[in-house]
């Protein structure tokens, strides 16, 4: 073995002068200097001291992570038209605030009675159309723009290994007024 070569710690990263120290650390053999052998070598009794002079063994590299699957590429982002949920009280808020009754009400933004107040009082959602004209008339927001998960995957490099945490935002639509 020459002794040119230099040999460096692999724990601080020191050159190792003389024979260094095998150790055993969380299962890896490692070559260290001899203040790390003084720190970690003989602090546990767990540790196998290895004979020391060999070629330094390499870490066992770590498993390769599982690729993530291409998502589909989309050239724009998708945007959905959505009713808020809560577009009853939105709704009869909005009706009381008029004072008007729900006849006048029906003339003006050209509903019927009864579908305003199965609109108001929540028996059932209103279409996008009915909305729109509720909006424009009461000068409120139904329908809210839901952006699809596209956008966030752009700013995301290709070699970002997202953890747990960013997948479930990556997940959650990202909601738009
Ligand atoms: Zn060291």
């Amino acid at each position: 073995m020459s002794k040119a070569k230099p040999r460096y710690c692999e724990i601080c990263g020191a050159p190792i002068r003389g024979p260094g120290h095998r150790i055993r650390l969380e299962g890896a053999e490692v070559l260290v200097c001899d203040r790390c052998y003084e720190k970690y070598g003989r602090k546990k009794s767990g540790f196998s001291i290895m004979p020391t002079g060999r070629e330094p063994m390499r870490r066992p590299a770590p498993a390769p992570r599982p690729k993530r699957e291409p998502k589909p590429y989309r050239e724009k982002p998708l945007y959905t038209e959505e009713i808020v949920e809560d577009f009853a009280e939105r709704v009869y808020k909005a009706i009381q605030r008029s004072g008007k009754s729900y006849e006048e009400l029906s003339h003006e933004i050209g509903l019927s009675v009864n579908d305003l107040r199965a609109i108001a009082h929540g028996y059932r959602e209103p279409t996008i159309k009915e909305a729109k004209k509720l909006e424009r008339y009461f000068k409120i927001t139904l329908i809210e723009r839901v952006e699809e998960e596209v956008e966030e995957r752009k700013t995301i490099p290709k070699d970002y290994e997202p953890t747990l945490g960013d997948i479930a935002n990556i997940r959650i639509r990202k909601r738009k007024k």
